[in-house]
């Protein structure tokens, strides 16, 4: 399996070449040259296998296959199809590092039904939100990519986040060798719990600044660093590359997939599905990663239906599903589910190349190099730079059929996390909360009752005061007042790492504006 850039240029890689330079040269996206196939390991699972069924219909057997199924097994079966120049002991070593007991809960990922959906948790590891998930894995696969290709240089890090990708990278780089990470977050646009989980991060190799100016501002400063041949020159000089750990690196998107698949085999552990029934799949998005992650599961072979997108009043994707056209000429808003206040979701842009090319006059990558596609896709993206919106060609539009857009806003939010906890005494982060809405809305307006797997994207205590005010406690002075008062209320544990936050100490006061960026990157590597 080859990896391509999504605009066009003809050098392939392969992923761990694709892992390290984290995007491509042309300031495309790696994608694979073709959406693999689901594993046979796991497809006879999901569609119901003739192995299981000589158990005859002793479901009890069933049962105890699925039951021994673990996280691990899913992951390392997903990753062997993608990352095909790793060897299988690679990639055990890499998921073994990775899905440990760092993670607050045995099975990794629990299932848990409530309301009208299944919440697929994905926020119990070291840093609370779903992040943890492949940034967890990413430093395994990102230092054994680097002893396969015998690279000398260290890696640079540059990472733009919304408020959880920068801890979950500064606690997935923490001190490992031959790496140093720089983190960049918007200054007023992350809750105080974020903020103070990345300031008080240790390890020798760990930089982080607060950015006057708001994600995209930060995201689009750190792709023009990427591809700027003075600072890669500079860099070089000194001994470093540069990687991303963005959901833009391919090292990011692909460990998602598994949590899909995991997640449809809970489902029928939980007797909820039938072998091969479809479900619906419903993300709250931002930079369309994990939602993409779902699209590929569904590419592989997952019985899914629809893909819902769930915004919040950046409903720049709503808008597009519906419109077909993509208009970042409007006001930021800023939420209280900041991890999706962004207008320019990158990862989009892998979508559209995979639609834009799927039905080429050619097989990927055997007869064709794809650069029709390539050349398209170049054309939206220089229209987003340029005027600020592009529209996509009908072909792509009929392709992004299955995909539904919803978005509500921050009252809604906060009634949902209120409704579910009174009516269900389930308790749901601001993300999640836009999410179950937005699919409650669907359901509504479509009676489509197919069950359906809601990413469950972080701990309700990263955004405790919306939280706690949202199911009725009382104004405290900050946002650890408000931990506590969650914690009494409902008894829930508090992650580990949200435990003592407040007594760490302050280890990063360091500030910069997209302007002034490029000079804390040499700085913070010297
Ligand atoms: C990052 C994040 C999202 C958005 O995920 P994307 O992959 O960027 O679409 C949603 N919720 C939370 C809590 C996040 O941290």
């Amino acid at each position: 399996m080859k990896y391509l850039s999504t605009r066009g240029s003809k050098e392939l890689k392969t992923s761990a070449q694709a892992i390290i330079k984290g995007i491509a040269e042309d300031k495309g996206l790696f994608v694979p040259e073709s959406i693999p196939k689901m594993p046979e390991k796991l497809a006879e699972i999901i569609n119901g296998d003739k192995k299981l069924n000589s158990f005859g219909n002793n479901s009890f057997q069933n049962q105890r296959v699925l039951d021994s199924i673990k996280y691990k097994d899913v992951a390392l079966e997903v990753l062997k199809v993608f990352f095909t120049d790793f060897t299988e002991e690679e990639l055990s070593y890499c998921v073994n590092g990775a899905y440990d007991e760092k993670f607050e809960k045995e099975e990794i990922v629990p299932v848990v039904k409530a309301g009208h959906g299944y919440f697929l948790e994905l926020y119990h590891g070291k840093t609370a939100a779903f992040k943890d998930m492949a940034l967890s894995i990413l430093p395994y696969l990102l230092t054994t990519a680097m002893k396969k290709e015998k690279e000398d240089k260290k890696i640079c890090i540059l990472t733009a986040t919304s408020g959880d990708t920068g801890k979950a990278a500064l606690a997935g780089f923490a001190d490992v060798p031959g790496t140093e990470i720089i983190v960049y977050y918007p200054e007023q646009g992350v809750s105080q719990v974020q903020e103070r989980q990345m300031v008080t991060q240790e390890g020798s190799n760990t930089h982080v600044f607060a950015i006057d100016g708001n994600f995209d501002d930060a995201q689009t400063a750190v792709k023009k660093i990427f591809s700027d041949p003075k600072m890669n020159k500079d860099l070089e000089e000194i001994g470093f590359k540069f990687s991303s750990a963005n959901s833009i690196n391919i090292g990011r998107l692909v460990p998602q997939v598994a949590y899909y698949v995991f997640g449809y085999i809970k489902l029928l552990e939980q007797g909820a599905i039938k072998p091969g029934e479809k479900i619906n799949v419903t993300v709250p998005t931002g930079n369309f990663g994990n939602i993409l992650a779902a699209y590929y599961a569904k590419e592989m072979g997952l019985p899914v239906d629809k893909l819902i997108c769930a915004s919040n009043e950046n409903k720049i994707l709503t808008d597009f599903i519906n419109t077909g056209t993509y208009d970042r000429r409007r006001d930021f808003h800023l939420t209280n589910s900041p991890s999706m206040d962004i207008l320019i979701s990158s990862n989009l842009e892998r979508l559209l190349y995979h639609l834009a090319s799927e039905k080429a006059n050619c097989d990927w990558g055997k007869n064709c190099n794809h650069s029709d596609a390539g050349k398209e896709i170049s054309a939206l993206m220089k229209s987003l730079d340029e005027e600020g919106k592009y529209t996509v060609s009908e072909k792509i539009k009929q392709g992004m059929k299955d995909f539904i857009g919803g978005y509500v806003d921050v009252n809604k939010t906060n009634e949902t996390i209120g409704k579910m906890y009174s009516e269900h005494n389930y308790l749901l982060d601001t993300h999640t909360a836009v999410g179950y809405k937005v699919y409650e809305n669907y359901g509504k307006e479509t009676g489509d009752t197919k069950p359906t797997l809601i990413a469950s994207t972080a701990s309700p205590y990263k955004f405790a005061e919306s939280v706690a005010l949202s199911i009725g406690l009382s104004e405290e002075a900050n946002g650890f007042d408000y931990v506590r008062a969650i914690h009494n209320k409902t008894g829930i544990a508090i992650p580990k790492g949200l435990q003592d936050l407040e007594n760490k100490k302050i280890l990063h006061t360091g500030k910069a504006t997209p302007k002034t960026m490029p000079e804390t990157v040499i700085n913070s590597l010297k």
